[in-house]
């Protein structure tokens, strides 16, 4: 192409992270994907949160050029997922749109004894016994990090990187992903932790990527994060259907909203959109293979 029509271009950027196939947008994803193309995001990637929903992800990557699937099984789905889900991800990741495997990790946030506490408190029922509690505990973190595992070996073995999710797991996180890490590269999405936090991920050779959060009145700390992070080792996402960035903060969220979101974070860079849109498509492009 020549000069002017690159600088007539929309500086183009990638939604990383986007649950395209979730119920809040099966009446109009045509349309959807649209916009989304119109505000200048080149890229889709679809994150897949279980077998159907990778099964899914690659359907729409099939129908729909710009976008592209990860397949995985989330750590808050854990409990259903099946003893070794590993074959099946293998057999997912060979699409040839398949670019990482994911989401996985670990979610300690709502433990099952939080269920059973609200529970308690609701019905009236005697406590159980804290042992028992722990023991349920004990047994949905196995089985995330069990799950977790199986990721991380299927991508060792076929050479695919992954996208985690960690929610106040980070200490386990870090530590399973540890000895993958000279073979398989993560990205911490939706990175809600301090510059340290990030610091220990790149010293991994893993990465972060930020969403809407980002614009939000209270969402200082991550913007210090985010101005401490190297322009080239993060990526950009929506997370959607949540988190939607200001001003659509409390709606459904989608991906031409990385447009609101790049606005903020070449603000925190210092950067123009021409940098930061370099930037995070070259990341996004080394990061997932196939994109
Ligand atoms: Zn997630
Ligand atoms: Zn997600």
């Amino acid at each position: 192409m020549n000069q002017l029509e690159k600088s007539d271009r929309l500086p183009i950027f990638y939604d990383t992270h986007a649950h395209l196939d979730y119920p809040e947008f099966a009446q109009e994803l045509p349309t959807v994907i649209a916009r989304a193309q119109a505000a200048g995001i080149a890229k889709i990637i679809s994150i897949g949160t279980d077998l159907e929903s990778s099964k899914r992800a690659i359907k729409l990557a099939e129908q729909f050029p710009n976008v592209f699937a990860v397949v995985g099984w989330h750590p808050s789905n854990a409990m259903e997922a099946p003893a070794d889900f590993g074959a099946a991800l293998r057999e997912l990741a060979r699409q040839p749109k398949v670019v990482a495997l994911g989401e996985t990790g670990l979610d300690y946030h709502r433990l099952p004894s939080a269920n059973l506490n609200t529970k308690i408190q609701t019905s009236q029922t005697p406590p159980a016994p804290d042992a028992r509690l722990q023991q349920e505990d004990e047994r949905y973190k196995q089985k995330q990090a069990e799950l977790f595992r199986q990721h991380l070996e299927v991508a060792a073995e076929l050479r695919l990187n992954c996208v985690i999710h960690q929610r106040d797991s980070l200490e386990d996180t870090l530590a399973q992903l540890r000895p993958f890490a000279a073979r398989v590269r993560g990205v911490f999405h939706c990175f809600a932790n301090d510059a340290a936090t990030m610091r220990q991920i790149l010293g991994l050779g893993s990465l972060v990527s930020f969403t809407g959060i980002l614009t939000f009145k209270n969402g200082q700390n991550i913007r210090d994060t985010l101005f401490a992070t190297p322009l080239d080792q993060f990526m950009l996402e929506t997370d959607c259907p949540y988190l939607a960035p200001v001003p659509y903060r409390g709606k459904r969220c989608e991906p031409a909203y990385v447009k609101e979101i790049s606005q903020v974070a070449a603000q925190v860079k210092g950067c123009s959109f021409e940098e930061l849109s370099r930037a995070t498509c070259a990341t996004a492009e080394k990061f997932f293979q196939r994109l």
